[in-house]
């Protein structure tokens, strides 16, 4: 059986884990405490906020019979929103997302990632891995604490592009290819409040704004709104 590291335990990486676990001896590696990355969620009691990925669209079929296991056992489902869209701090347009192709999570975004997660690999959690070498055809990797893995005989990387870049060797043939690559700065703003008034709104999208998202979450949680 062939040895591959996968470095990433976001949707790409444990997806890629998933279709290829019975087919080879496969680790996973990442430098967070938990997987999902950027589909991601964070707990700050009694508040949860998934502040990344809020929603996706499932437009084919391929797509649909693999999600189908979650759409089955209730990790997702459609997306049910009133939507608004302001511009010059005025609402100019109101629609109701209940769209086929719109999912959401039920709950947190993160057990997305977790329900493709099984027995068959292992990941190796909080390890950020800083280098890779590639010897006699055999890939290597260098985690933070100098601790080196491998000979492995595929590496997928499923990092951001800008961070690949650190962490690929010099004369790698696709750097340039991934240089080209240009991503966005993206900052999100987490809010729970006790007490907030009820909004006849549940996303917002800001037309003119430096904030350009909103979304209003509530959730019963043991008797206490939870926004
Ligand atoms: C705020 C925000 C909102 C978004 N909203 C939507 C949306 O509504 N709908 C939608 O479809 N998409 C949305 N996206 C995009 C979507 O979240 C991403 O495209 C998707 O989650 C990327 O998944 P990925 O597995 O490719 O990468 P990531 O999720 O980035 O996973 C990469 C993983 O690699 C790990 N890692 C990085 N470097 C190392 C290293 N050196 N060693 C070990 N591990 C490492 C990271 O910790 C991470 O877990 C949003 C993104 C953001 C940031």
């Amino acid at each position: 059986m062939k040895n591959v590291a996968v470095i990433g335990a976001g949707i790409t990486g444990i997806t890629l884990a998933n279709l290829l676990q019975k087919k080879v001896n496969l680790t996973v590696f990442e430098k967070s405490r938990g997987v999902g990355g950027r589909m991601a969620t964070r707990r700050a009691e009694p508040y949860q906020f998934n502040h990344g990925a809020q929603y996706f669209k499932i437009e084919n079929k391929e797509f649909k019979n693999f999600l189908q296991p979650l759409i089955q056992n209730k990790i997702i489902k459609h997306l049910e929103a009133n939507h608004i869209d302001i511009l010059n701090k005025e609402v100019i347009k109101r629609t109701k997302t209940y769209n086929k192709i719109y999912y959401t999570p039920v709950s947190k975004m993160n057990s997305v990632v977790k329900y493709l997660i099984n027995n068959n690999f292992f990941i190796k959690l909080l390890c950020k891995i800083d280098k890779t070498i590639k010897e006699n055809d055999k890939w290597f990797i260098i985690d933070s604490d100098n601790a080196s893995y491998g000979p492995y005989d595929w590496l997928f990387i499923t990092i951001p592009p800008n961070q690949a870049l650190e962490i690929l060797y010099n004369n790698f043939k696709f750097l340039d290819i991934i240089k080209k690559i240009k991503m966005r700065s993206c900052y999100s703003l987490m809010l729970g409040f006790d007490k907030i008034k009820e909004f006849d709104f549940d996303t917002a999208l800001f037309l003119d704004e430096d904030v350009q998202w909103l979304s209003i979450r509530k959730k019963i949680i043991e008797n206490k709104k939870i926004l």
